[in-house]
Parts: structure tokens; sequence; C-alpha cells
């Protein structure tokens, strides 16, 4: 296809796409359905009339979730939340599906509001520091189903592991399954691709810092996909070593050239 493709040729693009897209990753070197997802996002965060950041956000939250190996014993049950205390970075488009999420919930707002100065302080002082999420409530969370990618999959498979890190604030001793942890980077570099398509920057967010600048904001959602750099200033310094940068640059390359104006 060339670089400039025609309404026709978009069109294909979307119908060869659509097959793929309520289906599971079918590993990660499957390079039709790897496309057909980053270019789904990519257009979900471009601009376009049909785009949602929060859909995009859902979109790759499923996709973890269905591709995601079940073919081994988890600690993690309904009611443990011995993790939910550690700074949690999310990309913008899940920061604007949290946001939807509680925007209404004025004692959540006011204690992420908080939870944002402090992880602000200890940043800067502390990579151990924890402090109990917000959104957390009887030891459940309370956007279970909208919550970020970093806590979908972060998993373990000892429960005494967690006490002793979480708990006991002992050394990270946290082991999860290599499947999981494999899926997870790959889902990473696909929404990093996906931005990188969509024209905006790859960046991440400590979460509650983010959905609070959302709040704020007039016409956040909006004006983020027009291109304005609304989280501007709270883009959390997390580099990106050669080969991941490197592996960005091929997925968008193999979802390019891309139906932005479907
Ligand atoms: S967003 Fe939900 S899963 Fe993630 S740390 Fe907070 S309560 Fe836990």
């Amino acid at each position: 296809m060339s670089a400039n493709p025609t309404a026709a040729q978009r069109r294909a693009q979307a119908e060869q796409d659509a097959r793929w897209l309520n289906l599971p990753l079918s590993g990660p070197g499957d390079p039709a359905s790897v496309a057909a997802h980053v270019r789904h996002l990519a257009k979900l965060m471009g601009g376009t009339r049909r785009a949602s950041a929060a859909a995009a956000a859902a979109h790759w939250g499923q996709l973890y979730d269905r591709s995601v190996s079940r073919d081994f014993a988890l600690a993690c049950r309904e009611g443990c939340a011995h993790c939910c205390c550690q700074i949690v970075l999310v990309y913008a488009p899940e920061a604007f599906r949290i946001a939807a999420q509680v925007g209404d919930r004025a004692e959540t707002i006011a204690a992420m509001q908080k939870t944002a100065g402090t992880w602000s302080e200890a940043s800067s002082r502390s990579a151990n520091a924890r402090t109990t999420c917000p959104l957390l409530s009887d030891c459940r969370c309370s956007i279970y189903d909208s919550r970020p990618l970093n806590c979908r999959a972060f998993v373990a498979i000892d429960v005494r592991e967690c006490i002793s890190t979480f708990v006991m604030m002992g050394k990270f001793a946290v082991r999860m399954p290599v499947p999981v942890t494999n899926l997870r980077t790959f889902c990473h570099m696909l929404m990093m691709a996906a931005l990188r398509l969509a024209g905006k920057d790859i960046a991440l967010y400590e979460m509650n810092a983010a959905v609070g600048r959302i709040l704020e904001t007039p016409d956040a959602e909006a004006r983020w996909l027009a291109g304005e750099d609304i989280l501007r200033g709270l883009a959390q310094d997390v580099p990106l070593a050669p080969e991941i940068e490197a592996e960005i640059e091929r997925l968008a390359a193999l979802a390019a050239p891309i139906a932005v104006r479907a």
C-alpha cells in the first residue's frame, strides 16, 4: 500500500483489521494481528471523528485480558490488595479512562490529589516509597474493569512474597510468571508504537497526578486528541533502552500506513 492510501484501500484495511480486533494476540510474532491492534489504537488516539482515548485504553486492557495465559497458579485473589500501595504509572489514555470513572466521586478525587502530592515528594527521596492507592475500597479496586495495565499485569506466584515486599517493607521479591511479564512488555510496546503513529508523546504519568490534571482541565480529552499536551510537566522520567526504541519503530512501521481519517 502506498504512503497515502486511498479511501477504498483504507476501508479494505479496516475490514481486514476488524477480523483480528476481538481475538487475543496469537503470539507476539503474528504481524497481521499486531499491526491491526496498533492501527486500531492509533486511530482511536489520532484525533479522528471516532477518536476516544478512553476507548483506546479499554481496547488495550481487554486485549491483555484476552491474551494472557491462565496456565499457571497465581496467589492473587479478590480481596487481596497487598500490592496496591505502589506508584502506578499510566499512559494518557488510561488516565482519561480512569478520570471518566471517578469524575463524580468527590472524596476519591480529594484522596487522589493528596496521594499525587505524596508521590511527588516521595519520588525525589525514595524509590521504595509506599502509600495506599486511593482507588482501593474494602481491599478491592473500585475501578477494577478500568484498572491500568501496570495493575492488571501485576500478579504474584506466592502471597508471602507480597507480604514480605509490601507489608514488611522488605526488598522487592515478588516473582511473576515469565509469560505474564513478556506479554506485559509486549503490550507496552504495542501502546508506545500506537502513540507514536498517532503523533502523541510516548510518556508515562503518575496515575493520581494525571487524573487530577484531566479533571481540572476543561475539554481535556478533546484537547489531548487534537494534539495539545494537557499533561505538560507530569511525564515521569522513564528512559527507553535502545532495543525497546528499535522495537517500537519496528511495530509502528509494521502498522503504517494508517487509515487515520477512517
Ligand atoms: S488502581 Fe486499583 S489495582 Fe491499581 S493500585 Fe489502585 S486499587 Fe490497586
